[in-house]
């Protein structure tokens, strides 16, 4: 398959970026209409789509073989990166704008037609960027963008005309996908959800530390693959930690994702906070300590808000210790030393992203060679590779062989 003049592609993400860009305001207003996050968090995720669009902008560099003259007597061998064909991205609610830009730019400026399926939760942000993109450059049916939820999900992985899928989502879903897909003889990959650990030391520097982790735990309401989700504070650094913690989550003003000053929006559905709140009730149930109860807090009674919960003596057999919760809660458990926390966070199944937070050289590089999530943080509450790095997780959170982002997308 020939791909377009080797000049178009950079200058074709250069016009999806500016489209991105023109309308920045306006399209962050709409995820945070359609999803609830501050318009803070809207920006930001925004600004980290563009970002691989950015990264696509090195295509003509990336997109380059190799060849070796006279392998034999008047043989010249040459190795050429071709166009896959027709590939798919299905997203899902969390990042409405930035998780299909980790899949569009690369897909088509390597010569690719694409298909994007958004959580049928979240359907307009990425309506209003195709019609953005249909004053790009682009031929028609290049992109394309179809709505719906499981029913066109299985229908993508089905179609003998499709030959790459991407999915983000949920591990009992991404699982589903790249068996179905990979079984149609697709290329795919497959990002999962998370179960992500948080490592504090006893001699973290907490007022640097706190704000940090409170943001990784609560930050888009806890709805997202890189959050916090359980902290495991070493010796003597669980009370304060705890303390900490708590005072800090009790700060953080929860409201409408447009009003300023708003630190903390609600979770997506009504369906989504009975699920978030049966987790904080099967806490109780199983003996941990309600150290914060968000069940109390005070909040607006017009949307689906759930209030900022700790909870204490959290083990990894406990329901809440195992499962993603996906909303604003978060379990503590201490641990005994460093070699404790390890074990714990590599007994689970998911393998997403964790931090530690140390002043200590040899305990933080110990933690980033020991630690086997993909993505691993040194006193960041939330280990974001920019767009020019892989971006992905380990065992249950990733299914597939290249991940997201940089030279493994145009790979994929
Ligand atoms: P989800 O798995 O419910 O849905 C994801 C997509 O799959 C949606 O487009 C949805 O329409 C579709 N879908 C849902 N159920 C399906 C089924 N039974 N069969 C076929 N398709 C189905 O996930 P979600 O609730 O939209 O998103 C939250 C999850 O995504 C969390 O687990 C989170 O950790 C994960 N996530 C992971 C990453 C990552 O980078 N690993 C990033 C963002 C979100």
């Amino acid at each position: 398959m020939e791909r377009n003049p080797a000049r178009r592609p950079g200058a074709l993400a250069l016009q999806v970026q500016a489209a991105a860009r023109d309308h920045f305001e306006e399209i962050a207003r709409i995820v945070t209409t359609e999803h609830g996050k501050t318009l803070d968090e809207s920006r930001g995720s925004l600004r980290r789509g563009i970002e691989c669009v950015e990264v696509a902008c090195g295509a003509p560099s990336l997109l380059m073989g190799y060849g070796l003259e006279n392998v034999a007597s008047g043989i010249d061998c040459m190795v050429m990166r071709q166009p896959i064909g027709v590939c798919a991205a299905i997203a899902p609610f969390n990042f409405p704008a930035m998780v299909p830009l980790w899949f569009l730019p690369f897909a088509v400026v390597s010569g690719n037609t694409f298909i994007l399926k958004p959580s049928e939760q979240v359907p307009l942000s990425m309506k209003r960027m195709f019609e953005l993109l249909a004053q790009c450059d682009l031929p028609p049916g290049v992109a394309n963008l179809v709505q719906g939820g499981r029913e066109v999900v299985e229908a993508i992985c089905d179609h003998p005309g499709i030959r790459a899928v991407s999915f983000v989502g949920s591990t009992p879903v991404a699982r589903l996908v790249y068996q179905r897909a990979t079984h149609a003889g697709k290329r795919v990959q497959a990002l999962g959800g998370a179960k992500n650990f948080i490592v504090v030391m006893p001699d973290a520097d907490l007022d640097k530390s706190i704000p940090v982790i409170t943001e990784s735990f609560y930050g888009c309401a806890g709805e997202r693959c890189l959050a916090g989700s359980v902290l495991l504070p070493v010796g003597e650094a669980h009370a304060p930690t705890r303390e900490r913690l708590i005072e800090s989550a009790r700060s953080m003003k929860i409201g409408d994702g447009l009003d300023a000053g708003v630190a903390m929006g609600p979770v997506i559905s009504g369906a989504h906070r009975e699920r978030v709140l049966g987790y904080v009730d099967r806490g109780v149930n199983e003996g941990a300590k309600l150290a914060l109860d968000g069940r109390q807090a005070k909040v607006p009674s017009d949307g689906f808000f759930v209030g900022l919960t700790v909870f204490d003596d959290v083990s990894p057999e406990m329901v809440i210790g195992r499962e993603e919760i996906f909303g604003p809660v978060a379990g503590i458990h201490r641990v005994n030393t460093l070699e404790d926390a390890i074990k714990v966070m590599e007994a689970h199944p998911n393998a997403n992203a964790t931090s530690i937070f140390t002043s200590s050289g040899k305990a933080a590089r110990d933690f980033a060679h020991r630690a086997t999530a993909s993505m691993v943080g040194v006193n960041i509450g939330v280990a974001a590779p920019m767009a020019y790095f892989p971006f992905g997780g380990a065992r249950d959170s990733f299914f597939g062989d290249l991940k997201v982002h940089d030279r493994d997308a145009f790979q994929f």
